[in-house]
């Protein structure tokens, strides 16, 4: 007999759901909408009570997340900002946290705008730098969160390194691991305690699901954050839970294309004249280029391309037809980003100038289209 343990992480999620119900022997993962659940009698349960504490789609979904990732406990919220601000409230008033300076901007909005009325303080620092992240500890620092690579500069942090660090240092370590997935990228086994995913992005792939998860290493991590999502409730509601197990199926496959076609496009960037700087980890030029390989079995489908003037970034965004200008990534749709005003535009202007997401940075999440029609769309945009 095969062991369900020893199937590759492919088969895994392609099998989601096979089985779970024993009723019907449903291929596809049945969705449980009922709010409440009847009790066997008094001082019974079936192990549902209430759909915010437990939900048996969610469950199967959540069993799934904390399997890609290797993780012991694995909890499923309506939006990567969810995920992160349940997080953020694990800490407490006085507490410092230290994060990667190339990040996502929602989470830099909720610390920067509502989290700080609360003392929780921060510092920003280049994380793929290790004396930057060390020289940040203070004796308040409870955590240390990641995002490798970066958005949209896409630098490399050392995981392996950072992980020591905080070990020494008893700190948490948290990885945003929404660019890579578990399929190319696993920093629990890396040595992180959390991994935060937007599941918007590569996780749903389709531009249609909004969706956020945790997984811990630790169980009694998990189980502390479990609580805060029980207590505060942003959960993700059933259907979109079938939606993403349903989706999960087809990662494997998706990813391979993107990778692919993201490595054929950032070469061809490369060599455009009018293309100043290609940001993409799978370029030798790449300052992580070396760095990512050792920990992670690919690099990635997101790149930034910085083209010759503000001018120029304008046009490419009127020009383009089959890529989409618009916020977002990851999903079989590509789409193009203007990062200085759209997903990083509650950066303060003096530090977004300093980081150099100035309004000639484009960012490009590679779908799943033939890459020959997305190089034609890109080409016809350039020359204008
Ligand atoms: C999109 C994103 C988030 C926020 O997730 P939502 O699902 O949009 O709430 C967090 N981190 C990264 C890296 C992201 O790309």
């Amino acid at each position: 007999m095969l062991k369900k343990e020893r199937l590759r992480i492919e088969t895994r999620l392609v099998q989601a759901g096979v089985g779970r119900d024993t009723l019907t022997g449903a291929i596809s993962l049945p969705i449980h909408p009922s709010a409440t659940y009847r009790h066997p009698a008094v001082g019974q349960s079936t192990g549902y009570d209430y759909t915010r504490s437990g939900n048996p789609t969610r469950e199967a979904l959540e069993e799934l997340l904390a399997d890609m990732e290797g993780g012991s406990r694995g909890l499923a919220f309506a939006s990567g900002m969810a995920a992160l601000t349940t997080l953020f409230l694990y800490f407490s008033s006085g507490d410092h946290l230290i994060l990667s300076e190339d990040l996502y901007g929602g989470t830099y909005r909720v610390l920067d705008q509502i989290f700080l009325r609360f003392q929780l303080t921060t510092s920003y620092v280049d994380t793929s730098d290790l004396n930057a992240v060390n020289n940040a500890i203070t004796p308040a620092t409870k955590a240390v969160l990641v995002e490798t690579p970066g958005n949209p500069l896409l630098g490399i942090a050392d995981i392996r390194a950072i992980a020591r660090l905080c070990k020494q240092h008893r700190l948490l370590f948290i990885v945003d691991n929404t660019f890579l997935t578990p399929l190319l990228q696993r920093p629990i086994e890396l040595g992180a305690d959390i991994v935060i995913h937007s599941a918007t992005k590569y996780l749903g792939g389709h531009n249609d699901l909004c969706a956020g998860a945790l997984v811990t290493a630790d169980k009694k991590l998990g189980d502390e954050l479990y609580f805060l999502q029980n207590s505060t409730g942003p959960i993700l509601p059933p259907q979109d839970c079938w939606l993403l197990v349903r989706s999960l199926k087809t990662l494997a496959l998706r990813l391979e294309r993107q990778c692919q076609s993201a490595q054929q496009i950032a070469e061809w960037l490369d060599l455009q004249p009018q293309v100043q700087t290609v940001y993409f980890p799978g370029l030798p030029t790449h300052p992580g280029h070396q760095l990512i390989q050792e920990q992670a079995t690919g690099f990635g489908a997101m790149l930034s391309f910085r083209v010759d003037s503000h001018q120029r970034a304008r046009q490419i965004l009127e020009r383009i037809k089959i890529i989409s200008f618009a916020e977002s990534l990851g999903g079989v749709e590509s789409l193009l980003t203007l990062p200085a005003i759209q997903t990083h535009g509650d950066i303060p202007a003096s530090e977004r100038e300093r980081l150099g997401i100035c309004e000639s940075l484009l960012r490009l999440s590679v779908g799943c289209e033939d890459v020959n029609d997305l190089i034609a769309d890109l080409r016809q945009a350039l020359n204008g």
